[in-house]
């Protein structure tokens, strides 16, 4: 009988995820005590891009702390039992799935995210790292906050980095346009807080859940249900003791919590995935009310950069996947580069049938993901994923007089630092051949062999 998928199987979580990472040889573990300010990152960071990494002892510390669990694609290809370049596709149809028929989540009493509750409230307790050096401060940066909508009830799935600022206190960052922060606003205009848990350790079907943007999951649907579309049952969450807001039950903590309404504080700075630090400003702030635990929680953290990439690119790639697709016949695939911080340029792949398409697919591409400072469309002979081969088609197929579209002052990403007041301008490049492919612009090929068949010394 052919193996379930990892996420498929039963009482899938971050245990079983750690565990496959082992056995695959794709996890180091370290056993030396580290610090968990800025030595921990720097040694995840010597491991990033090819393996996770485990510290079994964190100096100061109960609990270990994991990371790099989404450093490599072929990992959580593997995790989802598909070919890593099928990963946005299967992405893409779990939130088509969703879309068309939702299941809701189920909703428990107790899980093993509330096997303990922490005596007092501390964060002090939690190994949270300071990554680089210049962050303001300890940050969890993959921890998913539910919400939920004041008005209508429905819950809201997130990640946001949080800094460590006291035993019960963090402040936040809630970038314009996202669905936390028109729940929160909308608290605040009543004098109310608004209610979250944060939960840490979690899988990475309710990890891609969070991540999914807003254009593919409007502000009325609970985006929980892109998790279960991918376990293929529903997600399991745990009732809190003192929010009216659920948390992920099979996560390694949950912090149950509420933002502040007309307080902000400093947070800041954080080194952020565009390879930048994000300012230091007056912002949101989050006071804990309790933190759960399992009995043997592993604290999970993620390095700002191919974690990143690998994970919130991916999501990004599928949904600008189907948006594009939707409009213009022929996409055959979207890649986010790491060079991009997998926010900033995207490379879109065309079968083109007839000519400007191409061109179309640029614009596209640029109003279904805002962030995009950047797009080169090429045809299917170009390998998206090998920025070589990227860089081949615009050097042999771009013709920068003809080729380029400049859209200025249109709204971008406020973390990139060339985006002045939410503005930015962007470019596409058409490196695609003319259609049909005249005879000059014809790949050289070579004949097709089975190298398992010659012998070599
Ligand atoms: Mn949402």
């Amino acid at each position: 009988m052919e193996q379930l998928a990892l996420i498929k199987q039963k009482g899938f979580d971050l245990q079983k995820c750690i565990a496959f990472l082992q056995q695959s040889n794709k996890l180091v573990t370290v056993e030396n005590s580290v610090n968990a300010h800025y030595e921990l990152a720097g040694v995840a960071r010597e491991f990033e891009g090819k393996q996770a990494v485990l510290f079994n002892q964190v100096a100061g510390y109960d609990y270990p702390v994991f990371t790099g669990l989404y450093s490599n694609r072929n990992a959580l290809a593997e995790i989802f039992g598909c070919p890593v370049k099928e990963l946005p596709f299967l992405f893409s149809e779990a939130v088509a799935a969703w879309q068309k028929d939702p299941i809701a989540p189920v909703v428990l009493d107790r899980g093993p995210a509330t096997e303990a509750v922490m005596d007092g409230v501390d964060l002090g307790r939690l190994p949270v790292p300071i990554h680089a050096l210049g962050d303001g401060g300890p940050y969890l940066d993959c921890s998913v906050v539910i919400a939920k909508d004041p008005d209508t009830g429905v819950r809201n799935l997130s990640i946001h980095r949080m800094m460590v600022t006291g035993p019960q206190r963090m402040t936040m960052l809630m970038d314009t346009g996202r669905h936390l922060r028109d729940y929160y606003e909308r608290a605040e205009r009543r004098g109310q807080p608004l209610e979250i848990t944060i939960s840490n350790g979690i899988d990475p079907s309710v990890y891609i859940a969070a991540v999914v943007p807003g254009s593919a999951a409007p502000i009325d649907t609970d985006e929980l249900g892109i998790a279960s579309a991918l376990l293929g049952r529903s997600v399991e969450l745990v009732r809190s003791r003192t929010v009216d807001v659920e948390g992920v039950a099979n996560a390694q903590f949950i912090i149950e919590a509420e933002i502040l309404p007309h307080v902000r504080e400093e947070e800041g700075p954080f080194a952020e995935v565009a390879g930048y630090y994000g300012k230091q400003d007056k912002r949101w702030v989050v006071n804990v009310k309790s933190i759960s635990h399992r009995k043997a929680p592993i604290f999970q953290t993620l390095l700002p950069g191919k974690e990143v990439f690998n994970s919130v690119g991916l999501m990004g790639e599928a949904n600008i996947f189907n948006l594009v697709s939707r409009q213009v016949p022929g996409i055959t695939g979207v890649h986010l580069t790491h060079g991009g911080g997998g926010f900033y340029h995207a490379v879109v792949q065309i079968k083109k049938v007839y000519e400007g398409t191409q061109r179309n697919a640029i614009l596209a591409a640029m109003a279904a993901f805002p962030s995009l400072k950047q797009v080169i469309v090429v045809d299917d002979d170009v390998d998206i994923y090998n920025a070589e081969d990227v860089e081949w088609a615009m050097c042999t197929r771009f013709n920068p007089e003809t080729d380029t579209i400049l859209v200025t002052k249109a709204f971008g990403h406020e973390l990139n630092p060339v985006t002045k007041n939410g503005l930015t301008a962007k470019i596409g490049f058409d490196a695609t051949a003319p259609y049909p492919i005249p005879k000059e612009y014809e790949r050289v090929k070579f004949q097709a062999v089975d190298i398992t068949k010659y012998q070599f010394k």
